[in-house]
C-alpha cells in the first residue's frame, strides 16, 4: 500500500484543480513544485499593495459556466474587462479594432463609412491570394490598420518581418463595427479579488504541499510514495530531452515600481510601432481599479515592460511553437509516454500546448472525472 494515491507534480492550475478534486473524492494526495511558491504561471505577488502578475498578465475569461462556477468557489471575481490600448508613436487607438479605432484612424462616424474605407483599401492593395502575413493582414483590414496597428507589434512578437511570416498566423482578425472595446467575447470575465495566488491556495487547502522539490531530482524516491503520478512539467524534460528539445517562444519582463499614482491609465498598452523595443506595458494596479482590497487608492504603481524573446534551452518556456517540426517531436514524446502507465501528463507543459486558464481548468476537471469516478 503506497502512502499516497496521487503524487501531483506542479502546483499550477492543472495540478491544483486535480488535487482539489482528488482530495474531495477522499484520495490521499501530495503536491510538489520546484518553485518556492504555488500557482505556477498565474502566480501573483504583492508589491506596494498591488498584485503583480510575475509571469505575464492573466485575465480570466470563459464561456464555460461549469468552469466559472468551479473557480467561484475559491475566489470572488471583480468586473475587470480587458480593453487594451494601442500606442503608435504616441497616437492612441482602441483595441480590438472597432468603431472607436476607425473614428480615430479615418474620422469616420458610421459603421457603413468604416466598412467602405476598409473595402476601398483592400481593393487598392489588390491582393487576391495572400502569400504571407503582410498580404493576409492587408487583405483583411486594409493598409492603414496593418501599418499602424499590426506590423510593428507582430514583427516584435515573432522576431521576423511580416512578409516572411506565414499567412495562416492571422487567418482572421477581430473587426467590430460597434463601439465595443471588450477584447474577449467571453460570457464571464474578471480578476480574482486577492490575486491568483490566493485562489490557488484556497484550492489547495487541506492538501499536503511541498515546495522547492524537483520531481526529476528525486524521481525514484517520490515514485515509491504514490500509486499514480500527475505530471504537469515539460514532457521533453521528463524524458531527459532524449529526442531533442521542444521549442518555445519566450517573453522577458522588466518590472519597475514608480513613485506616482498613475502611469498609463490602463492595465495594458500595446506598442505597435517598430521602433519601441517592448511589445506591451502592463500597469498591474488597473486589474483591480487602482485600489487595495479595502477600497483605498494605492499611492504607487508597478509596471512591467514585456519584450518578446527567442527561447533557448534553460529559459522559462512560455508559448509552444506549434509548427510541424515541434508537433511531430511532441508526438514522439507521446509515444514514449505510453511506456509510463503510472504517469498522467497534463497541463500546458505536459501536453505541449497553449491552454488558456479556463481550458486548463476544464481539462483538469475532465481528468478528475475520468480518474476519480471509476
Ligand atoms: P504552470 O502554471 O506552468 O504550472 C506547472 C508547474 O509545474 C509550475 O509551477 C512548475 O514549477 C512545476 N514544475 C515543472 N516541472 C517540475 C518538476 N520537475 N518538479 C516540480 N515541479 C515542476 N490564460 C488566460 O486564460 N488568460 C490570460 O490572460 C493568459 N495570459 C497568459 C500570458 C502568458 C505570457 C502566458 C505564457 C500564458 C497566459 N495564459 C493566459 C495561460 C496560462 O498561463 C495557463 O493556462 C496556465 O498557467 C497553465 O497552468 P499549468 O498548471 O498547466 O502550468
Amino acid at each position: 500500500m503506497k502512502q499516497y494515491d496521487y503524487l501531483i507534480v506542479g502546483a499550477g492550475l492543472f495540478g491544483a484543480v486535480f488535487a482539489e478534486r482528488a482530495r474531495q473524492a477522499g484520495k490521499r494526495v501530495l503536491v510538489i513544485d520546484r518553485r518556492p511558491q504555488v500557482a505556477g504561471n498565474v502566480y501573483t505577488e504583492k508589491i506596494e499593495g498591488i498584485h503583480v502578475h510575475r509571469y505575464g498578465a492573466h485575465i480570466f475569461h470563459t464561456n464555460d459556466s461549469r468552469v466559472w462556477n468551479y473557480v467561484g468557489q475559491f475566489a470572488n471575481f471583480n468586473r475587470f474587462t480587458n480593453s487594451p490600448v494601442a500606442n503608435y508613436h504616441g497616437e492612441l487607438y482602441s483595441l480590438p479594432f472597432n468603431m472607436y479605432t476607425f473614428n480615430k484612424m479615418w474620422g469616420v462616424v458610421t459603421p457603413q463609412e468604416a466598412q467602405e474605407e476598409i473595402r476601398r483599401q483592400r481593393r487598392e492593395a489588390g491582393i487576391t491570394d495572400p502569400k504571407n502575413l503582410e498580404e493576409q493582414a492587408i487583405s483583411l483590414v486594409g493598409t492603414d490598420i496593418y501599418e499602424k496597428l499590426i506590423r510593428g507589434y507582430t514583427e516584435k512578437q515573432w522576431g521576423r518581418p511580416c512578409d516572411q511570416l506565414p499567412a495562416f498566423i492571422i487567418r482572421r482578425l477581430p473587426v467590430r463595427y460597434t463601439f465595443d472595446n471588450n477584447y474577449f467575447n467571453a460570457l464571464y470575465q474578471g480578476i480574482p479579488v486577492g490575486g491568483y495566488t490566493r485562489m490557488v491556495e484556497n484550492m489547495l487547502r487541506g492538501v499536503e504541499v511541498r515546495l522547492g522539490v524537483d520531481y526529476l531530482e528525486h524521481k525514484e524516491e517520490l515514485n515509491g510514495l504514490a500509486a499514480a503520478i500527475v505530471y504537469t512539467g515539460a514532457i521533453d524534460e521528463f524524458f531527459g530531452y532524449r529526442l531533442g528539445n521542444l521549442e518555445y517562444r519566450s517573453v522577458r519582463f522588466e518590472t519597475e515600481v514608480l513613485d506616482r499614482e498613475n502611469f498609463q491609465g490602463n492595465a495594458a498598452v500595446n506598442y505597435t510601432d517598430r521602433e519601441t523595443p517592448w511589445t506591451r506595458i502592463i500597469e498591474h494596479k488597473w486589474f483591480e481599479f487602482g485600489r487595495d482590497e479595502d477600497g483605498n487608492p494605492l499611492p504607487k504603481t508597478v509596471i512591467s515592460r514585456e519584450y518578446s524573446a527567442e527561447w533557448k534551452p534553460g529559459d522559462e518556456p512560455y508559448y509552444p511553437v506549434n509548427d510541424e517540426k515541434n508537433s511531430s517531436l511532441y508526438k514522439e514524446y507521446r509515444e514514449l509516454a505510453k511506456n509510463e502507465p503510472k504517469v498522467i501528463f497534463g497541463g500546458r507543459l505536459g501536453e505541449y500546448r497553449y491552454y488558456d486558464m479556463d481550458q486548463v481548468i476544464g481539462a483538469a476537471l475532465e481528468l478528475a472525472e475520468q480518474q476519480l469516478c471509476r
